[in-house]
């Protein structure tokens, strides 16, 4: 196909490069015979609009010419200047495939050969996509929108490049339809959030939810994420997605006033693209605020590769968003090449185990340990573990054995539309505070009816409580772990706990135990008589010979009734003990013991039993603070039957 443009009328040519306008190559192809073939090439060049703002249009304009002849001179075929930067080349179907890879390698190459400013030169290239063999029966219009889907591909693998357009993947057209319709689908509101829930996995309480979107397609319904997220990385539209799901989560989260989940801490992924942007953080701050949401409850996921690329960035990024209360995580950790290094740098507060990970590393004992020795070094560097991907009771049972009760995975639930959502969370937060009261009022069980403590022994009776109609457990005394009570220790899921309780001693021998917590790495005891004539809660870190701990407290008097109370907090390591709602001992740089084994009531293996009354003992999984503690015991006393100490 010669280049007809000399014999071309006026009105089908391109006034500036002399090449044939859009008109003429329309003009051209209806002439063609129908029972030919074509391959088609178009070729857009690359910063075009960025040479044109810099150094203005009379420019652009000297290279669109310059950039003509480099066209026609090497393709030597029916070339056309469709407007703006593209151009589209027709070839004779006697070309082979590498005769055409050649001609457009040749370009891609000679653009830094044409006689041009070099400074502009190195701003611009070609970006060019080649359909092959199309029949001339065809629209030219379909032949155009091939090979024009086929140049998009190649800008979006880096530019300066060129595509052959495949005819059976679809994919190219796809990404193309998408990015025509994403800007209108985000105003028509068919991005929607839905909410995964993560839930703990030994109370089966809800714990969080993680937020994901959907496009909810008029034509093609639900698109999940993987169907263009990867585009929206690529082309920018991501940080619009990803401040529209948060300002969504922000939304529904103020319509919860009220529920038992309102506080629950949602998380959302962040892309890699907010890194730069250092209002990020603010920005964030802004649109809570506007809701009323804290950002407490508010938790930013980022992937686990981003902070391998760009770790200085992410390290700014982290201690900002934290500074400003949010919560963060590392999402898919075990993904990729995780940076152990740099855990120790990053003050995440939790981390999210990869659903690959998981179902690749525990068919193995290797496997396993990994992971076991992953989730230990997280809780040791004070992080939360997440668990993503969990899909059966066998891995419950090994995750949670390994120290990390949060899920998220289909076991539980996939991630549901807000109602649904809302529907799941009501039914799986009845208990959102994790505390268990045990009365010892007249039977062993929790007043929530889901635990049942054990006799073991006897001489136990119940007699006058702290309540005019209330009653106490008494405890006769004995030899060691002898006449106790057991409660489930699936009661204690958290690392930090906060314990009440009551307790009037009748005899006071030193070293024995009201309550006596045994853990897989020590043990907590609260002792009523230590050092002397002292109470102490003790902590026992059985991992170093020299690991104990005491919070002292005040003497305890036979036959007076103590508010005794003990909070640990695993974060800070603190561990303190109340007396009658008052701070009595605080320990600081206390290790953190794991995977509760046994709580006792009224004993120990090494000491001889208590004797006395407990009553209205109440495990919290969290660290009370002094405020709390104070007012709890305030609550108790200001009750009109109560009966004094
Ligand atoms: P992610 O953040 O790691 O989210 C968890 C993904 O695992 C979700 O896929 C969820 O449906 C899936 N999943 C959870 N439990 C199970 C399970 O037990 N088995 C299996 N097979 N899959 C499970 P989804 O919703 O398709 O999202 C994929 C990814 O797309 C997300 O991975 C996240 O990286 C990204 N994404 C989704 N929505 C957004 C968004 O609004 N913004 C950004 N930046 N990324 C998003
Ligand atoms: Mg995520
Ligand atoms: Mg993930």
């Amino acid at each position: 196909m010669e280049n007809k443009s000399n014999s071309q009328n006026l009105a089908s040519l391109d006034y500036l490069t002399g090449l044939v306008n859009r008109r003429g190559i329309y003009e051209y192809y209806s002439n063609l015979d129908k029972d030919k073939h074509i391959h088609a090439m178009f070729i857009d060049i690359d910063n075009f609009k960025r040479v044109n703002d810099i150094y203005g249009h009379s420019i652009g304009d000297k290279l669109l010419v310059c950039i003509s002849q480099l066209i026609s001179e090497h393709t030597n075929s029916f070339a056309a200047r469709m407007g703006g930067d593209e151009y589209v080349v027709l070839f004779d179907a006697h070309h082979s495939e590498e005769a055409i890879v050649d001609i457009s390698e040749k370009m891609l190459a000679g653009m830094q050969n044409i006689n041009f400013r070099k400074d502009i030169l190195s701003l611009v290239s070609l970006s060019i996509g080649i359909v092959m063999n199309q029949s001339v029966t065809q629209q030219l219009d379909d032949i155009l929108a091939k090979c024009d889907a086929a140049m998009y591909q190649a800008k979006y693998d880096g530019k300066n490049r060129y595509t052959i357009y495949k005819e059976y993947d679809k994919t190219i057209e796809i990404n193309r339809n998408i990015e025509l319709e994403m800007e209108d689908a985000l105003k028509n509101g068919e991005f929607q959030v839905y909410f995964q829930p993560k839930v703990n996995m030994i109370t089966s309480d809800l714990y969080g939810a993680e937020a994901l979107s959907r496009w909810v397609h008029p034509v093609d319904g639900v698109r999940p994420p993987m169907a263009y997220i990867p585009l929206f990385e690529k082309n920018g539209f991501i940080s619009k997605l990803d401040m529209h799901v948060y300002e969504e989560v922000c939304r529904i989260k103020s319509t919860w006033v009220g529920k038992t989940y309102e506080h629950i801490p949602v998380s959302v992924n962040m892309s890699r693209l907010h890194l730069y942007d250092r209002l990020f953080p603010e920005t964030l701050l802004k649109i809570a605020y506007a809701h009323g949401i804290s950002p407490k409850e508010l938790e930013i996921e980022i992937t686990e590769s981003v902070f391998i690329k760009d770790s200085t960035e992410m390290i700014l990024m982290v201690n900002r968003l934290r500074k400003y209360g949010f919560l963060v995580s590392i999402d898919d950790f075990g993904s990729g090449f995780s940076a152990l290094n740099l855990l120790k740098d990053l003050p995440v507060d939790t981390i999210k185990l990869d659903r690959e990970f998981l179902h690749v590393s525990s068919n193995t004992v290797r496997g396993k340990k990994v992971i076991r020795n992953v989730i230990s070094m997280c809780r040791d560097l004070k992080m939360d573990v997440v668990t993503e991907g969990i899909e059966t009771k066998e891995q419950i049972d090994f995750i949670t054995s390994c120290g990390c009760p949060i899920a998220q995975g289909y076991f539980y639930s996939p991630p549901l539309p807000v109602k649904e959502f809302e529907d799941f969370a009501e039914e799986y937060s009845k208990n959102p505070h994790l505390s268990h009261n045990f009365r010892l009022n007249g039977s062993l069980a929790s007043e929530d009816g889901l635990f049942e403590g054990q006799f073991v022994g006897e001489g136990f009776e119940y007699r006058q409580g702290i309540f005019k109609e209330s009653k106490a457990l008494y405890f006769p005394g004995g030899a060691f772990e002898e006449n106790n009570v057991l409660l489930p220790e699936t009661v204690l899921v958290n690392d930090s706990f906060t314990i009440s309780m009551w307790l009037k001693p009748e005899a006071l021998h030193s070293w024995t135990c009201a309550a006596y917590i045994k853990y897989e790495t020590g043990f907590c005891a609260i002792v009523p008589q230590a050092w002397e004539g002292v109470s102490s809660t003790r902590v026992r870190d059985s991992r170093d010979i020299n690991g104990w701990y005491d919070a002292s407290g005040a003497p305890l008097q036979v036959g007076a009734w103590y508010h005794y109370v003990v909070t640990y907090n695993a974060k800070n390591e603190t561990l303190i003990a109340f007396i009658n709602g008052e701070v009595v001992g605080i320990v600081e740089n206390v290790p953190t013991n794991r995977y509760a084994k046994q709580i006792r009531l009224g004993g120990d293996p090494y000491q001889p039993s208590y004797q006395g009354c407990i009553t209205e003992i109440v495990i919290y999984n969290e660290a009370k603070d002094y405020d709390f503690v104070h007012e709890l015991h305030r609550r108790y006393t200001d009750r009109e039957n109560f009966l004094g100490f």
